[in-house]
Formats: C-alpha cells, sequence, structure tokens
C-alpha cells in the first residue's frame, strides 16, 4: 500500500499532536438540551482522534483521556480546582515545543436555533488563523455544507489559546442548546465523523505547513 495519499499522511512538521478534552469528573461543561454533559463528548471525539492520528504515524498526547479534572492534588472547592485545571492544560500545552494543540469544546446559545461547528483562536501566535481556518473548512466540506460561520479571533478569555505558545485551535464542534445537533453529538457514529473532520484538517495543515 504506498500512493501518494499515504504519503502525505507522514509528512508533517513535527508530527506531534496535543489534544485537550476540556472539562471533567465534577465539571461537566455545558449540558446539552436532552441532559447529556459536554464532558463525554468531547473525551469520546478525542479518543476517536487520538486513534486516527496513531494510525497515521502522529505522536499524540493528551490533558486527560479518562473522565477526571486534572487540577493538583488537595486544592479544595470547585473554583479553586477549576483555576487549577486550567493552568494545567496551559502547562502541559506549553510543555512541549512544536506541537499543534487543540481543545476540542461544545458550545451552548440561549436561542435553540443555532448549530454547526465554530473555531475560535488568538492572534498570540501566527499560525492560529490559518489554522482554525483549516478545520473550519473540512467542517463545512465533510460535516456540515450549510455552515456559513467565520473563524473568531478571541483575547485573553480563551485562556488557552491566549497564552499557549504552540498553534492552538479551539474547535466548538456543535451546539449542544440545539435539539438535532445535541442528539447526534452523543451517537458514537456522529463522534466519529467529528473526530474524522478534525483529523482530516490537521494533516492538511500538517502536509501544507511542514
Ligand atoms: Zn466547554
Amino acid at each position: 500500500m504506498h500512493s501518494a495519499s499515504i504519503d502525505l499522511l507522514f509528512y508533517t512538521n513535527s508530527g506531534l499532536v496535543y489534544i485537550d478534552p476540556p472539562h471533567g469528573g465534577i465539571d461537566g461543561g455545558c449540558v446539552s438540551i436532552n441532559g447529556d454533559p459536554e464532558k463525554n463528548i468531547n473525551l469520546a471525539i478525542l479518543l476517536n482522534l487520538r486513534d486516527m492520528l496513531q494510525m497515521s504515524g502522529y505522536t499524540v498526547l493528551t490533558t486527560r483521556d479518562t473522565d477526571r479534572s486534572i487540577h493538583d492534588d488537595g486544592i479544595e472547592g470547585i473554583a479553586n480546582q477549576k483555576s487549577s485545571d486550567m493552568d494545567n492544560r496551559l502547562a502541559l500545552f506549553n510543555s512541549v515545543q512544536d506541537a499543534i494543540c487543540l481543545s476540542i469544546h461544545q458550545n451552548q446559545f440561549t436561542d435553540a436555533r443555532y448549530s454547526g461547528a465554530q473555531m475560535f483562536y488568538s492572534d498570540t501566535n501566527s499560525q492560529n488563523a490559518a489554522l482554525a481556518q483549516t478545520l473550519q473548512n473540512q467542517f463545512v466540506a465533510f460535516l456540515q455544507p450549510e455552515n456559513q460561520r467565520e473563524i473568531k479571533l478571541c483575547g485573553k478569555e480563551l485562556f488557552l489559546c491566549y497564552y499557549s505558545k504552540n498553534p492552538t485551535v479551539m474547535a466548538e464542534c456543535g451546539f449542544l442548546s440545539n435539539p438535532e445537533e445535541a442528539a447526534l453529538l452523543i451517537t458514537p457514529e456522529y463522534q466519529q465523523k467529528v473526530a474524522f473532520t478534525l483529523y482530516s484538517a490537521l494533516i492538511q495543515y500538517c502536509a501544507e505547513n511542514s
């Protein structure tokens, strides 16, 4: 099995991807209109994405791969644990060089009409906008042809993206406040499709920027 497309998979800038499924443990993240916590969806997509990247020869690191918060031991109180958890995720992103970093979230809004993936980034790394655009384009190409969302520039409120030293994007994969999208996002089939969308965008970005 040897073809140009297969070669492409191994043609990466560093071959290192750091993926983060936010929330976990006591922090469920947002809750879908059907009552499902975001943390489980983020983790399921991450586990699929990790498998796909590893099978393509990438080295994959994760901030968590089980249902837990990664705050320091001995920290009391949910707010303090959340703060420690965020600090530790950032420290992990910044513990490596030349990694592509991706945080996998689900969105929510007060109006149930809204759906579709949207990528968020900070301008603190010159590669972030292009990485976000590649991911956004892939959602349109593979999964959501109707999606007209634009990548969104954020500031310090996007803690991980703003302070990460590596190319970093926060992928909001869908809206848990939209009944149809929320129902899709809890199915293993759709979680695999979202993971494949992220995967193919990442390998395309690495191929084009190595
Ligand atoms: Zn979230």
